[in-house]
């Protein structure tokens, strides 16, 4: 019985196997297995379907190029503007899109379609249906009608709606996004064609992470065109861009199957910090280990068959810890491709005998793993609005993105820390390796100069001629190529990269749709107010010029914004009392941040902008909440389990051994100064075993009472300020134990052989 439950805990069939048949009853030795495991793998090498990328990229995607070799000329003009536009399509096209996508994906090897959406659980979800269908009752056909492109029902409702759906009202469904092209799954067992959607609720309301953001993307495309007129005519679309860099840790499966808290947290929960772990610093960018270079290759053909255009892979700055990064694309499709991207390396890496931890934090004392939001603004002209020109025109419309930019993020930083809380960036944001939690923009020296510049001669009423001239001239020689000239301040949450932002506190694990849509959502907002001043003030001042008219409005936004401008070091102790001085809010946990969703001002932003209504907002509020509380719930269960069941009885029996140590010694007549230290170890165990059994039980107290609390918000604040300060002691105790028991008898891997790659 004891074997079975086990078995099952490290639950591949190989371990089941092996400890029945071995009839090992020691903990300890499944560690030592899967040691063992991790060293004799051999290399799993894929070869490409051809020597060039370009062969085969996009190879599973239902493309432009695809659809224009299945589709008459009017459907495809009319698919492309509603790409383009957000139009609407025709009943009678999307009849056509239908049947193309069927035709195509047959010939591909698909047999099965399902829409594809992303659900505010964080992951990506699907529900599978065959084309396969009886027509008339008997002849066996395949079929995709469009409706069934257009729409679908999935039974849904165990998705998280936050109270606007329960399970016995009305159900959701998801509706075809034409703007992000629908893709082929392989895997070895068949291939699926996924069509990217949105997730509604019967009344309308949004249950997913895509719908906001695509009303967001079109709200800031309005609001930055608008804006685009001041400088260029020819500007009738301004699209965002995101590109985003993922950072990863790589774990033999092994090790991670023999670790609970891994296996259902995705981090450690104990753990000793080894003694070489970062220190020494030779893991960034060093030599690739080949079983992770093989495992890399797989997964970057896996991806660019689905049309993800990975640019660069390294190592990272941790032990076990590497990044990948594709080159940017519009949002919406960079979004999708990161879901599938984090779907696919999950996928792929099982081939390897990896598994892939995206947490935030797997281990603690080590760096934790970011998602940066590479983020910038293009237009139909093919102009980088967050790129200097090489005129003082060019260069006022980049001020003007620029420092709008800033005054967004400036006086909406509570829902920038809103938009990247969870409970396992936590654990990353504000400890000293990962931006703090403090919203502060970096934008280097050079930049600093041009803004202090505007504010100090824009300041006086009128301007000389003189002034005037020279204030273009210095406007005029901000280089265009700023990439070279910008400090790369690697300690800023929200840092200006030469042509793009980086916004760098978003997790590893995280949707970047939650980023995005606040990010666009501040900026839309920021733009239209941006207009509306500048009217203003050429309303009142008729002897102006716009231009003029436009620098003071940006002058008035570079004072006021002023305070969120950091250049120093964002990791510093000396930051977190400067920022407090100026006002800026640090907030350390979760449940607290969330709050910035719920403010006035958030759900006045959100509703102007006509992007989530109240009722959605609150509902969002209380879906990241009762998330948060989750995660803590499990990570409190599983550190529970793990201290009782295998850290306890671990130390009791090292203690054991001890005890016969000293009785053995004592009766053979050794004097008690020779087994001193053995009695000192037995105390310390005592002292550690009996703090790890007190805490473990408040904590279990707390968590009941907390699972009392009917509100939501009060509920994640138990967990966070009453479960999770148990944590740390439990930790810390049990961390010094593994310093003390003997290895041999340690139940779990331990940190040295978990980021150890071979
Ligand atoms: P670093 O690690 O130095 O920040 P990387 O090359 O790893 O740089 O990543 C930079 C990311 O920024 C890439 O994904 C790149 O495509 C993206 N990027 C570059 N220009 C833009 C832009 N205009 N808009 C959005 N993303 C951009
Ligand atoms: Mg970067």
């Amino acid at each position: 019985m004891f074997i079975k439950k086990v078995a099952k805990n490290y639950n591949t069939p190989l371990y089941f196997e092996y400890i029945c048949k071995k009839k090992i009853k020691i903990m300890s030795t499944i560690r030592f297995r899967a040691l063992e495991m991790a060293q004799e793998r051999t290399l799993n090498i894929v070869e490409a379907p051809s020597a060039k990328i370009s062969d085969y990229f996009g190879a599973n995607v239902f493309d432009k190029v695809t659809m224009q070799k299945y589709l008459s000329k009017e459907s495809y003009r009319q698919v492309l503007e509603a790409i383009e536009s957000g139009s609407q399509i025709e009943r009678k096209v999307a009849e056509q899109v239908a049947t193309a996508m069927m035709a195509w994906a047959i010939s591909k090897g698909a047999t099965h379609y399902t829409h594809w959406f992303q659900p505010l659980t964080g992951t990506t979800a699907e529900k599978h249906d065959s084309f396969f269908e009886l027509a008339d009752g008997n002849r066996p056909i395949e079929n995709f009608s469009s409706s069934a492109l257009v729409q679908q029902e999935p039974d849904a409702s165990s998705f998280p709606s936050g109270g606007i759906r329960n399970t016995f009202e009305a159900r959701g469904y998801t509706a075809w996004d034409p703007t992000s092209p629908a893709f082929i799954m392989e895997s070895r067992a068949g291939k699926t064609l996924c069509i990217p959607t949105i997730f509604v609720s019967y009344t309308g309301e949004t249950l997913d992470y895509k719908a906001p953001l695509l009303k967001a993307l079109h709200e800031l495309d309005k609001a930055a065109v608008d804006v685009c007129q001041y400088f260029d005519k020819n500007i009738n679309k301004v699209n965002a861009t995101l590109g985003i860099e993922q950072e990863y840790f790589l774990i033999d499966i092994a090790l991670y199957n023999a670790r609970p808290d891994l296996e259902t947290c995705g981090r450690t929960v104990f753990g000793y910090t080894p003694a070489k772990g970062q220190q020494l610093e030779d893991h960034y960018f060093g030599s690739i280990p080949s079983r992770v270079y093989a495992f890399m290759v797989d997964f970057e053909i896996e991806a660019f068959k689905l049309g993800i255009p990975l640019k660069t892979r390294h190592n990272e700055v941790a032990p076990s810890q590497f990044e990948c990064a594709p080159v940017f694309e519009e949002i919406n499709l960079a979004v999708d491709h990161n879901q599938l991207l984090m779907d696919l390396m999950d996928k792929v890496a099982r081939r390897h005998n990896f598994k892939v931890l995206l947490h935030e934090k797997p281990y603690a004392g080590i760096n934790g793993s970011g998602k940066h939001n590479n983020w910038s603004l293009t237009t139909n002209t093919g102009k980088n609005l967050l790129s200097p020109g090489n005129t003082p025109k060019t260069n006022l419309q980049f001020l003007t993105f620029f420092i709008n930019t800033i005054k967004a993020v400036h006086d909406y930083a509570d829902l920038m820390r809103a938009s990247i809380a969870s409970a396992s960036n936590d654990h990353r944001l504000g400890a000293n390796e990962a931006p703090p939690a403090i919203m502060s923009i970096f934008i280097g020296s050079q930049l600093s100069g041009v803004l202090d510049e505007i504010e100090q001669t824009v300041k006086k009423e009128k301007l000389s001629p003189e002034e005037k001239t020279q204030l273009k001239l210095n406007i005029g020689r901000i280089p265009e190529i700023l990439l070279d000239n910008t400090d790369r301040n690697r300690t800023s949450p929200f840092a200006f990269t030469g042509n793009k932002f980086e916004f760098r506190a978003v997790g590893s694990s995280a949707n970047s749709s939650s980023s995005m849509l606040v990010l666009n959502t501040i900026m839309a907002n920021q733009l239209k107010a941006f207009k509306n001043e500048v009217e203003a003030v050429a309303a009142k001042n008729k002897n102006i010029k716009k231009d003029e008219a436009i620098l003071r409005v940006l002058r008035k936004y570079i004072v006021d914004s002023r305070n969120i401008r950091f250049e120093g070091n964002g990791y510093g102790d000396e930051w977190v009392k400067e920022a407090k001085k100026r006002g800026l809010s640090n907030i350390p946990d979760t449940p607290r941040a969330l709050d910035a969703y719920i403010t006035k001002e958030s759900k006045k932003l959100f509703s102007d902008n006509n992007i989530l209504s109240e009722r959605e907002l609150e509902a969002r509020h209380d879906i990241l909440l009762e998330t948060y509380t989750k995660k803590i719930q499990i990570e409190s269960r599983v550190m529970g389990t793990l201290a009782l069941n295998h850290i306890l009885p671990t130390a009791i029996r090292y203690q054991n051994e001890l005890i016969t140590n000293v009785q053995g010694m004592k009766s053979i007549g050794m004097k008690p100064e020779t087994f001193k230290i053995q009695q000192e170890l037995i105390n310390t165990i005592s002292e550690h075993i009996s703090v790890i059994k007190k805490n473990t039980d408040e904590m279990i107290e707390e968590r009941k009472k907390a699972n009392k609390i009917d509100d939501t918000r009060s509920r994640a604040l138990a967990y966070c300020d009453k479960v999770r300060k148990h944590f740390e002691v439990i930790r810390y105790n049990v961390d010094k134990l593994e310093l003390i028991v003997d290895d041999s008898y340690w139940p779990l891997p331990k940190y040295r052989e978990m980021v150890s790659m071979r």
